[in-house]
């Protein structure tokens, strides 16, 4: 754990520059617009320790797996989210001395990311290796308005001298994965040009071939006044440049302005990149940084009116929160159905910004209550559309007759994991796809979904849970044998309570929507039941009858379910015995000794009981988060929000705080010491929940919202709005009462603390 930045309500801030914290803070301080972002590298030269890395939504590369010894089932290729061509390159060469803060001495240095407005400064003074000090002020930004743009405003101040300086305004698209497989390069360049006041390069990715056209301009000016100096053109593999000669004088501020637009294929078709980047970069310039980041800074305000949580009373708790929704909201806006939300987001590479069970198990409710239902209804239809790739996929297991598995990873629906020794097994992630099509109904009550995309997948789903399922002579019930549960500490072990019962679960709610489906719309069922060649009578047959008699894990004097078989073999020693050194487990133990020792790295009957809990009594939850809670590590990011919840719904208010601080801040005080490798995007939908789901107690049933809010001690209040059927309700909870207000729509009864309550 770190805690180098400073509290503040809206604004995240490094007060010092430590390179041995840097790439922690080039993912903390990491910029994006939902179309592209990028990590907060500096704009010039720096030798020291960096993570580069800009990125492009939707651009990826099928990386050929690495394995030792490849077996049948593996995935070809672990798709990745592209390290894309850098566009902020700005080097400054004073008296001919390279500029580059691993070698000069820094002073005042000042990172800031202002959350409300969506961008990013830096400031610092530098007293390069002969005495000359030079003050810099960056400022930068993703377009949220325009999600093809960026800009940066860089201001050179010599305080003690004037000299002649070069200034070089770069794309570098000569760039790599940090993750990839076999040390490859991406892509080939397909096109550039170096002009005055003018740089482009399309670049292609090999294999996939998407094309990324990368352009900028820019201006420079001197005490408000436009300059001109003396400018080269350089053009090298997968570079090109600018470089602008000028006169620093002492004491008089130079500004860059630099611009940039970048296009995809996926967006524009590739012979006309160029010309319309031009012409974008053209108005954009025209329109100048000013007016570009006032847009910019209007759609982040419109955000905050929807989103923000306000915590009174607790700067930490106030700033983690904040966090967590900016970063998500850079990393998914739902203006493009075509795209989902990768774990990193645009911070980093791990996980190779695929699409995981995180979206549907995390993501989705934060974008149920935050957004136009269009975009939690996306990202339910991009599984629909994935639906033939994963039959295809459970075919290549041996599952048949429209068996679907749904990928672990994803790009474009075929399974695509680097760690499929590890997570082949987690055949759970069928289950919250499942589940996400009933919480999406359940809250925004569009049952017809089920007709149009929902059954569909619901069928395919259950078909596969029905082959996957066998039955046990010596128990003489049904069971699931090798799987891996969400807690990725275990591997190949059957019976997983969890995934068990979110197996059964699914079957009977597939149940519920052909009967649905059938009185909907006859015509439709009916020729969906052909297409799917389905036997109805036979295969919910099947459906009933492992329900009816599927062993589900339970130890009866300890009151609880059971993670897998044997699991109370294990010696079981709490989390707290454990030694500091040994933490976190992932980074200090031997695979081997993980896996046999009672560590769990997340929720995993308790994640059950989470999407489950109006299923079960406070009691069972209880005895069972008794049990596990204090054998978790909670070394995934999206261990700590379920436990939050759950804790809330028990009573167990202190540790319901110790988790939220855990989850809103894990990035920014670096808990699992992995921030370096870039921002756990998917599980901040997780801290917003902790405090919606887990403090606010919100819940849907019977097509009524529920609330019973109370307040952690440290706060005095804190407050948040969802849109719940065309109703804006702001929520207000305050020590001694809660305050609901009906920002818009039509009347609505609501359960407040258990009392039906008109708003
Ligand atoms: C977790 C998975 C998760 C993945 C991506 C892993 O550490 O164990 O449940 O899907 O991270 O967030």
């Amino acid at each position: 754990m770190k805690q180098y930045l400073k509290h503040h309500e809206w604004e995240i801030i490094e007060e010092r520059f430590d390179p041995h914290f840097n790439r922690i803070s080039e993912s903390i301080f990491s910029l994006g617009n939902g179309r592209m972002g990028q990590r907060a590298n500096f704009e010039e030269h720096y030798s020291g320790d960096t993570h580069q890395g800009t990125y492009v939504a939707g651009v990826y590369y099928p990386d050929k797996t690495r394995v030792g010894w490849w077996k049948n089932g593996y995935p070809e290729y672990f798709a990745k989210v592209l390290n894309a061509p850098s566009w902020i390159g700005i080097d400054v060469k004073i008296d001919q001395q390279q500029f580059d803060l691993a070698k000069c001495t820094v002073t005042d240095f000042v990172r800031t990311l202002d959350m409300k407005r969506g961008t990013l400064h830096r400031s610092f003074t530098a007293t390069l290796g002969d005495g000359k000090k030079v003050k810099i002020s960056a400022h930068r930004f993703c377009s949220m308005a325009d999600g093809e743009v960026g800009a940066i405003r860089y201001a050179i101040t010599p305080v003690n001298f004037s000299a002649a300086a070069s200034i070089r305004l770069s794309i570098d698209a000569d760039v790599v994965n940090k993750d990839s497989n076999y040390d490859e390069k991406f892509w080939d360049e397909v096109y550039k040009e170096s002009q005055l006041g003018y740089a482009v390069i399309t670049a292609k990715t090999k294999k996939t071939d998407f094309h990324v056209c990368t352009s900028i301009e820019y201006e420079l000016e001197e005490a408000g006044k436009r300059l001109r100096g003396k400018v080269f053109t350089n053009i090298k593999s997968k570079y090109v440049d600018n470089m602008v000669e000028v006169d620093l004088k002492e004491g008089i501020e130079l500004v860059v302005y630099k611009y940039a637009a970048v296009l995809s294929s996926e967006n524009h078709p590739k012979d006309a990149l160029v010309k319309v980047s031009h012409k974008k970069l053209d108005e954009v310039a025209k329109i100048g940084f000013d007016q570009l980041l006032k847009a910019h800074e209007s759609v982040w305000k419109e955000i905050w009116e929807k989103c923000d949580i306000t915590i009174e009373g607790d700067i930490a708790a106030q700033q983690g929160i904040r966090f967590n929704i900016f970063q998500l909201m850079q990393t998914y806006t739902g203006a493009d159905e075509r795209l989902n939300i990768g774990p990193k987001g645009f911070t980093g590479e791990k996980y190779g910004g695929s699409t995981y069970w995180d979206t549907e198990a995390y993501c989705l409710p934060f974008y149920l209550s935050t957004s136009d239902p269009q975009v939690a209804r996306n990202l339910l239809v991009y599984r629909h559309k994935h639906l033939q790739r994963a039959i295809e996929n459970a075919a290549k297991l041996g599952f048949t007759d429209g068996a679907a598995l749904y990928p672990m990873v994803t790009m474009n629906g075929e399974e695509c994991h680097n760690e499929w020794e590890i997570t082949f097994e987690e055949i759970h992630r069928n289950g919250a796809i499942a589940f996400a099509i009933y919480e999406y109904i359940r809250y925004t009550g569009d049952e017809k979904y089920l007709t149009e995309f929902g059954l569909e997948v619901l069928i395919g789903i259950s078909r596969f849970w029905s082959q996957r399922i066998t039955f046990s002579e010596a128990k003489k019930q049904y069971v699931m044998l090798g799987v891996t549960g969400p807690n990725e500490y275990e591997n190949n072990v059957n019976n997983n309570w969890y995934t068990s019962y979110i197996a059964c679960w699914t079957m009977e709610y597939a149940q519920k929507a052909l009967d649905f489906v059938r009185k909907d719309d006859h015509a439709k069922f009916s020729a969906l039941m052909a297409n799917l060649n389905f036997s109805e009578f036979q295969e919910t047959t099947r459906w009933a009858e492992i329900r009816g008699n599927m062993y589900l894990g339970e130890d009866k004097q300890l009151g609880i379910f059971l993670q897998q078989d044997g699991f109370l073999d294990k010696e079981i020693v709490p989390v707290r015995n454990l030694r500091p050194q040994d933490r976190p487990l992932n980074q200090k133990w031997s695979w081997d000794r993980i896996l046999r020792s009672c560590y769990i790295k997340q929720a995993d009957v308790l994640q059950g009981l989470y999407l489950f809990d109006d299923r079960f009594d406070n009691e069972t939850i209880k005895r069972n988060f008794d049990f596990y809670e204090p054998l978790t590590v909670h070394e995934s990011s999206l261990s700590p929000c379920v436990h939050v919840i759950l804790a809330s719904k028990i009573g167990y208010k202190e540790k319901a705080y110790e988790m939220y601080l855990r989850t809103s801040r894990l990035d920014l005080d670096d808990y699992n010491n992995d921030t370096e490798d870039g921002c756990h995007i998917t599980s901040m939908a997780g801290t917003w929940m902790s405090v919606v789901k887990g403090f606010g107690g919100m819940r849907v049933k019977d097509d009524v919202l529920h609330f019973s809010p109370y307040i952690p001690d440290h706060w005095e209040s804190y407050s948040f709005r969802i849109d719940f059927r065309g109703r804006v309700i702001k929520v207000r909870a305050l020590k001694e009462k809660t305050e609901l207000v009906l920002e818009s729509g039509e009347p609505i009864e609501i359960m407040l603390n258990g009392k039906m309550v008109k708003l």
